[in-house]
């Protein structure tokens, strides 16, 4: 179960309604780091499941040593409960993969290796093909990206949760405190070398999507607003052009004025106020939004809250080395 260094790798997995799905995802990923083979441990966050997840990590428990986990107190979201894993997480190298089977455990001896081959901190999993996804998720997921590589500067597209960090990545990502996580942002946004490995989405294993379309727009929200403001400038931006036509309004309307015909219709004035009136909403929301996120940070409250844990925090080396 060691290999030659004595390094250590930490393999976390967020899950929800994942009852159904956790051991054989669980029994696949033991294989094949076995047969690598590489010492490990598994790092399991139970999201506040509803379902008997819990129940199941405890039975694997069990039967895996090498397997530590905690109950978040209530369902936080999938990317705190991955910082929850990544802080508990002990290992030279931590990789993070949805428990879901969605991300193929096939993939491990491949981004171990290209690990090994150094100079690299972050091995991101590309998708190269979504996988079976509704048309509403892909034209969502697909406007997303395009803002957001737009809004913030960094490529994201065919990016996905699978990833492999190291240590110094892992604690540069645990170095950001703020309570509105966005993994796949910020692992962007902290640098350092990366490479890519490519692979396709398998279906589901079974049970269904965690993410609510409301879940995701929230995301969508979340990861613009965490790495832009350009959405603010926009709105000091829309209001210099609607000075520059108002100036241009005006002056015409008051022409006809002095010349004695004076602009005709009720229809011009309930366009413009309306138009106006929808104008000034949507700057107030987004507005709205910025002044959301700082309230939320300057609350200061924990990321997460744990109601259990299982396994303790002392690596699994010390005693055998
Ligand atoms: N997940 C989570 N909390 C949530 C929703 C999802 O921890 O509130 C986990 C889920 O168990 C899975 C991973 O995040 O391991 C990806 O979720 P899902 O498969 O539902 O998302 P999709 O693959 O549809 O993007
Ligand atoms: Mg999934």
């Amino acid at each position: 179960m060691r290999d030659d260094l004595g390094i250590l790798f930490s393999v976390v997995l967020p899950c929800y309604r994942e009852a159904g799905n956790l051991r054989e995802v669980v029994d696949q990923i033991c294989e094949t780091l076995e047969a690598i083979p590489v010492k490990y441990e598994l790092v399991v966050i139970d999201d506040g499941s509803p379902d008997m997840t819990w129940e199941a990590i405890t039975q694997l428990a069990q039967d895996i040593p090498a397997l530590r986990a905690a109950k978040l107190s209530r369902n936080f979201g999938k990317e705190l409960a991955l910082s929850a894993g990544l802080e508990m997480a002990l290992g030279d190298a931590v990789i993070v993969m949805d428990a879901d089977g969605q991300h193929p455990p096939s993939l491990l001896p491949t981004m171990i290796e290209k690990w090994r081959e150094g100079g690299v901190d972050i091995i991101e999993a590309m998708k190269v093909d979504r996988g079976r996804e509704s048309l509403f998720s892909k034209i969502g997921a697909g406007s997303f990206y395009f803002l957001w590589n737009r809004l913030s500067g960094f490529e994201m597209r065919g990016a996905s949760d699978y990833k492999l960090l190291s240590r110094k990545a892992v604690d540069a990502y645990l170095s950001l405190d703020e309570r509105n996580v966005f993994f796949r942002g910020m692992t962007a946004w902290i640098g350092f070398s990366r490479a890519h490995v490519p692979f396709e989405v398998p279906e589901r294993r079974g049970g269904s999507s965690g993410w609510s379309v409301f879940k995701r727009v929230r995301l969508a929200v979340d990861g613009i607003s965490g790495f832009s403001s350009l959405p603010l400038h926009l709105v000091t931006l829309s209001g210099v052009i609607f000075l520059i036509f108002s100036f241009i309004f005006g002056a015409y309307t008051l022409a006809l004025q002095i010349a004695g015909r004076s602009v005709s219709g009720f229809a011009t004035v309930i366009l413009l106020l309306l138009l106006i009136g929808s104008f000034l909403m949507i700057s107030l929301g987004i507005i709205g939004v910025y002044l959301a996120r700082i309230y939320e940070e300057i609350k200061h409250r924990p990321r997460y809250l744990i109601a259990q844990k299982i396994g303790d925090a002392s690596r699994p080396e010390a005693e055998d080395v």
